[in-house]
């Protein structure tokens, strides 16, 4: 098939990336020119595993980068809209990329004729969003396209595996040869695809990743209890996780959870529930103990080692997690200011973050070449994020470690302190 994807982030160029690889002929599209020249001398904008191979492949043949919107859309019959929902300040969910984008393809199919051509919707959007972006579209004088809602759940550092593996697949659509054509697109795959509606579709994603962070911050708020009570958390949730009803995943406490999409999601699923007069008192709390988990680390390091005034501390990691160079909510973004803030002098390092990390933290810190220069002199050092690079103990010999992720296989005590076990 022929298809346009707006927007080249994360998921949009992991989707026109994948699509093109399964033998679809993809245009992708983006307002910024560097990302545009980057992905079209088959330089990834961003780090994702396995992303670049795919591009260098399917680059000048199937795939192709643009800034032109009008011709990319003009010669597809799928555009995907995959543009950043980001954060309001007050959670609520700012749809300027959407609809920009929603105007710019009303205007290219009211030119070309829109009969028989599909607007997908994979941005994260709220319930409602999809219908509008369908009236932008109508209202340029497209008539005869279809609209999709067709949310993305891939995971930032397994997001090629997560595109062509898919758990499942959800397909919102109002009329049957929409969800026809899309079913066809994902004819690669044998996972189950779900049929709805796009007020649906829409509100699955976020009902998805409300309940990953519940979970997630339900860990914690056990693990919290756990390290008072001297017990590893990760050895009671191999317990809880056994249970088939639960499933194993999502149950690692640590300083809690970031990236451009759970607290963003959970924030926007909150401020949607008060619009419609619900107070969501779960959303709030995982919001709250999210909040908070960061600094019980820095807090440890206190007690522990008593003032941080003038102490070096090493921090191993800044990204959100591993295998990615997203530094969105990551909780370094807390930690390390606090640790500034106690008088400590910052040194740190991440395998692939380090130049993101740097716009956001500036000053904050020094940064560190590799993982030995950083920790070398350090008398503590913090492990913020599960790259594989870290879990070498030879690392952190005489040192004394606050471990916020169970990274390292010990027990509390001594030289090693985990945040919550
Ligand atoms: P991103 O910020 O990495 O990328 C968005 C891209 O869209 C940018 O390159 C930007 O320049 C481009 N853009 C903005 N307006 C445009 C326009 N009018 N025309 C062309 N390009 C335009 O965002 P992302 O992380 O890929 O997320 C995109 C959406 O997918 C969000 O709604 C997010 O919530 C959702 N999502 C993200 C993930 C993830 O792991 N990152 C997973 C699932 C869903």
């Amino acid at each position: 098939m022929k298809i346009s994807v707006v927007g080249t982030g994360y998921v949009g160029l992991v989707t026109g990336t994948c699509l093109a690889e399964l033998g679809n002929e993809v245009y992708c599209i983006d307002i910024d020119s560097r990302k545009v020249e980057l992905i079209n001398s088959g330089k990834s904008p961003i780090y994702e595993p396995g992303l670049e191979e795919l591009l260098e492949k399917n680059l000048g043949s199937r795939l192709n980068a643009t800034l032109d919107a009008h011709s990319a859309i003009a010669n597809s019959e799928i555009t995907f809209i995959c543009v950043g929902t980001p954060p309001g300040d007050d959670g609520s969910t700012d749809l300027k990329y959407v609809e920009s984008a929603a105007e710019k393809i009303g205007e290219v199919l009211a030119k070309k004729g829109a009969e028989g051509h599909i607007v997908a919707v994979k941005s994260t959007v709220p319930p409602g969003t999809s219908e509008k972006v369908a009236e932008i579209i109508s209202s340029k004088g497209a008539k005869g396209f279809g609209i999709a809602m067709n949310p993305e759940f891939l995971r930032e550092g397994k997001a090629v595996e997560d595109f062509m593996k898919p758990d499942r697949i959800v397909v919102g659509a109002a009329e049957e040869w929409v969800s026809g054509k899309m079913k066809e697109l994902y004819s690669f795959t044998d996972a189950p695809i779900l049929e709805v509606d796009l007020k649906t579709a829409e509100m699955i994603k976020y009902a998805s990743n409300a309940l990953l962070a519940t979970k997630i911050s339900f860990a914690n708020e056990i693990g919290n209890i756990c390290k008072k009570l001297g017990i590893d958390v990760y050895d009671v949730m191999k317990g809880v996780g056994m249970d088939a009803r639960t499933s194993p995943h999502f149950l690692d406490a640590g300083i809690g959870f970031g990236g451009s999409c759970f607290p963003k999601d959970v924030k926007s699923l909150i401020h949607i529930a008060r619009t419609q007069g619900e107070e969501p008192k779960v959303l709030k709390a995982v919001m709250h103990l999210n909040e908070g988990q960061p600094l019980r680390l820095v807090g440890l390091a206190k007690k522990k080692l008593g003032s941080l005034q003038g102490k070096k501390i090493a921090v191993l990691g800044l990204a959100f997690k591993p295998e990615t160079d997203d530094m969105r909510e990551a909780p370094s973004l807390k930690i390390i200011p606090a640790l500034r803030d106690e008088g400590a002098e910052v040194i740190a390092y991440d395998p692939e973050a380090m130049e993101n990390a740097k716009k956001l933290l500036g000053e904050k810190a020094k940064y560190a070449p590799d993982v030995k220069s950083a920790v070398e002199g350090a008398e503590a050092v913090f492990i913020l994020t599960e790259w594989q690079q870290f879990r070498d103990e030879s690392l952190y010999e005489g040192k004394q470690v606050f471990d916020g992720r169970k990274i390292l296989n010990r027990k509390s005590g001594g030289s090693y302190e985990g945040v919550c076990w």
